[in-house]
């Protein structure tokens, strides 16, 4: 494991409008009062979603004085790298500080043999939902990230994706600290700006949201039309299980899950999957292994098993290979698509469930 410095940065402290925060017709409403040319607030914009310009001096195609009222006027507020690990297995952990002082991590996990790269962004300081295996779980939620905070990680983990596999980003998960559902119009805003060709420009095919599952909020995502894939983190297939390990379970059981599943996948056909980390002794015996098969019947969907790493002072156990592989089996047998996922970053508590802002 390698660790590699740490910056100190100076925060910004000032009552300035944050630039990011504003839509373009906003940004071009600013102009017309200026009484300047309305070109210019394709200018700014590219600068600000397209080239990531984290400062208005680097606008080099705007007039020394426009920059200068920009500045008057308007923040960027970036987040900034505080420290990153590199795991033995490739995988980077990076934590991140933002203007305010509070920090996130996102993850880099480098699968060159299949050329997927792929970045594992986090859209709240800490998280609200304390599901029992998990350490951000343990932090509490702090604040919601902006949609630009969320496109940084992007922007950053593909600089540092180029530079230490010569390769940018192919895929995106929003599975790191936080639930984007909670965070519904900055986890969307983000997507927007990432996805647009004024933008990243990236495909939304490429993209995946991962919810602990809110019913409501599952419905919306396909009210509103996102072409990303989704993922459930299922980790139970029975109500009592499941509220034992997902408080959220309680007000969003599996009945009502499925069937706002089913409605995202009917109106949008995008590809869904469970995701489903292997406790031991806890979620993987055959009649969950039957209980999840049931679910898998509802609409297409794929199974991805999760090693598990255990986290200090909570009280899971990580399942051996042969019975996780076992579980696997049972649900082939069962005509469920599975993929185990071999845990990736484990020395650098980089897994699932495991990002806290260690030092
Ligand atoms: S697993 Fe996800 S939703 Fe649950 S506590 Fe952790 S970060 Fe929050």
């Amino acid at each position: 494991m390698e660790i590699i410095d740490k910056q100190i940065i100076d925060l910004p402290a000032t009552a300035k409008v944050d630039i990011r925060k504003l839509d373009f017709s906003e940004i071009e409403e600013w102009i017309v009062n200026m009484k300047l040319p309305k070109f210019r607030a394709k200018q700014i914009y590219s600068w600000l979603w397209e080239k990531s310009a984290t400062n208005f001096d680097l606008m080099t195609n705007l007039s020394f004085e426009l920059r200068d009222e920009l500045q008057k006027h308007f923040e960027i507020l970036p987040i900034q790298v505080d420290k990153y690990q590199k795991s033995s297995d490739g995988t980077i952990k990076t934590r991140f500080i933002l203007h305010d002082g509070n920090k996130i991590e996102s993850v880099l996990i480098p699968v060159p043999d299949d050329n997927r790269y792929t970045v594992c962004v986090s859209t709240q300081v800490g998280c609200s939902l304390s599901c029992k295996f998990c350490a951000t779980g343990l932090m509490k939620r702090v604040r919601n990230l902006s949609a630009a905070e969320i496109v940084d990680q992007v922007v950053l983990v593909n600089k540092q994706c180029r530079e230490h596999f010569g390769h940018p980003l192919t895929n995106i998960v929003y599975m790191g600290m936080g639930e984007p559902l909670l965070n519904y119009q900055a986890t969307l805003k983000s997507i927007e700006h990432i996805t647009s060709p004024s933008g990243l420009g990236m495909s939304p095919k490429r993209i995946t949201i991962s919810t602990a599952g809110i019913s409501k909020m599952i419905k919306k995502l396909a009210d509103d039309g996102v072409k990303c894939n989704l993922a459930l983190s299922l980790h139970a297939a029975d109500d009592m299980k499941r509220n034992e390990i997902m408080p959220i379970n309680e007000n969003n059981n599996l009945e009502a899950l499925m069937e706002a599943l089913q409605y995202f996948y009917r109106h949008t056909k995008n590809r869904i999957s469970f995701e489903y980390v292997a406790l031991h002794g806890v979620n993987l015996s055959m009649s969950d292994a039957k209980n999840l098969a049931k679910h898998c019947r509802k609409f297409p969907v794929k199974v991805n098993i999760i090693e598990y790493n255990t986290v200090e002072g909570l009280p899971f156990g990580r399942a051996a290979m042969e019975e996780t592989d076992a579980f696997g089996l049972a649900l082939r047998n069962l005509d469920v698509t599975v993929t185990i996922r071999r845990s990736r970053g484990k020395d650098i508590d980089a897994a699932c469930g495991q990002l806290a802002n260690k030092e």
